[in-house]
């Protein structure tokens, strides 16, 4: 026997890992000291280790699981698609999966004509250039510019960032983006001492109109998070931001973009987050963009897909015989079987189990379990929209986000701050019970993080 010591499975993963595979979003330095998880399997909202150790997974695997991990019915639905076609590609043929999730999401969406893309970013890419090329088949050519939110997110692909305003993750790459222009955030933590969320919306909102006043005739879509701006640490605004978002871009002849990528599919309360805007009479209630990206939640976090959906009227500018006026992007795996099979299951599952209703049940609870994480003296801006709960933790001291992280590992569960933003997105798998004993860890987590400051 030799002396050295066996490593676990675990540890000869990371070793491994360190070695052959370059980890997103990640300094890979880092990860001598923060050790990634080596999961060997997921059993609902649970990450298991190769050594066994379990992880609550309350970020939902970067915010697209929703039924959880290992989900029988998802993991059916692909089985008997395996068994049928993996992939064909999607131009020159198709196949029931897609046009059946197409008009499905026509349906949730009020929108149609679904054209795929693999990722979040390649959706924002789609809506992007569909824009422009709508109003340059439409003589316009001149409206080609985009604005979006300050602190939005909107994927880190060249042209997706150059609608994100994330100084991290765009800074270094400036040189390579298009410019875009970015107007106020109504992230409603901004609003002046004593401002209501909704007065301030409306104020942001006065700013973009100022914006499209002087811009509009080059300016091709505005591209928006939905109510909660994710990237930027979960910040939260007044739907009446949605509804005046929606009349100016009318009123100014400019595409309006909803990015629902992170905040589609129950998210936030409803089916879509746009479906809160409040009535503007003669509106109803909820907006209708021009352009929809979905992906994360799309397949329930399990396979790769997104989708942009868009009105009849933009279809129609590229319907024609001219080749070039057609829309003529492309990816190899453009519609997956597979892939549509997973978000057919999902939709499946929101059509027969009373998902929303569930939600709303859990998620009061979960925010009366988190009243004395609410009321920590360190902790400001609480805030709570559907299946998200964030808050921002004052005077933390240095690396707080990392300190959290280590703590609530400790403590079984697996959170990754945004700065000094705790947030928490579990999966609608969660049970009541899991939720208490999930606010408890948070409880005890921050303790201990700002213990060791
Ligand atoms: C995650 C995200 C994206 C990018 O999606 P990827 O699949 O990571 O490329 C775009 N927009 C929003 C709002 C997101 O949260």
């Amino acid at each position: 026997m030799s002396g050295r010591t066996q490593k676990s499975g675990a540890e000869d993963l990371v070793t491994r890992t360190r070695a052959a595979v370059w980890h997103p979003c990640t300094q890979m330095k880092q990860l001598e000291a923060l050790p990634p998880l080596a999961i060997a399997r997921g059993e609902g909202a649970w990450l298991i280790d190769t050594d066994g150790r379990r992880y609550f997974d309350a970020i939902s695997s970067w915010w697209v699981n929703l039924f959880g991990h290992c989900n029988p019915r998802i993991n059916a639905a692909i089985t008997d698609q395996l068994g049928k076609i993996e992939h064909v590609m999607l131009a020159g043929a198709t196949h029931a999966p897609v046009v059946e999730l197409s008009e499905r999401l026509g349906k949730l969406t009020g929108l149609g004509h679904a054209f795929y893309g693999s990722d979040g970013a390649s959706a924002t890419e789609i809506a992007l250039k569909m824009s422009a090329h709508f109003w340059r088949n439409a003589g316009q050519a001149e409206k080609n510019g985009f604005i979006s939110l300050q602190n939005g997110y909107h994927g880190e692909t060249v042209g997706a960032l150059s609608v994100t305003d994330i100084p991290l993750f765009k800074d270094t790459y400036a040189p390579l983006l298009r410019p875009s222009v970015q107007v106020p955030t109504p992230d409603a933590r901004q609003a002046e001492p004593g401002e209501s969320a909704d007065a301030f919306a409306l104020r942001c909102a006065a700013a973009l109109e100022a914006h499209l006043a002087e811009h509009a005739a080059t300016t091709a879509a505005f591209i928006l998070e939905p109510l909660v701006q994710g990237a930027a640490g979960m910040a939260m605004y007044h739907p009446i931001y949605l509804t005046r978002a929606r009349e100016l871009c009318d009123q100014y002849q400019v595409h309006l973009i909803a990015d629902e990528i992170a905040v589609g599919f129950g998210r936030t309360g409803t089916m879509f987050a746009i479906e809160q805007a409040p009535a503007l009479p003669p509106h109803p209630p909820g907006i209708r963009p021009d352009f929809i990206c979905l992906s994360k939640g799309l397949t329930g976090g399990y396979l790769p897909l997104s989708a942009v959906l868009t009105t009849d009227a933009v279809y129609a500018a590229f319907y024609g015989d001219a080749t070039a006026r057609g829309f003529l992007h492309s990816h190899s795996y453009t519609g997956n079987p597979l892939a549509c099979r997973a978000a057919l299951a999902v939709l499946d599952i929101f059509a027969s189990d009373p998902v929303l209703a569930d939600n709303r049940l859990k998620s009061s609870a979960m925010t009366k379990a988190l009243a004395e994480v609410a009321a920590h003296k360190r902790v400001r801006h609480f805030r709570q929209r559907g299946m998200i709960w964030a808050f921002d933790v004052a005077d933390t001291g240095p690396d707080f986000a990392n300190r959290f992280h280590l703590a609530a590992l400790a403590l079984g569960v697996f959170i990754r701050p945004i700065g000094n933003t705790v947030y928490l997105m579990p999966p609608y798998a969660v049970t009541p019970d899991e939720l208490n004993w999930l606010a408890a860890q948070v409880l005890q987590a921050l303790q201990r993080s700002l213990a060791i400051n």
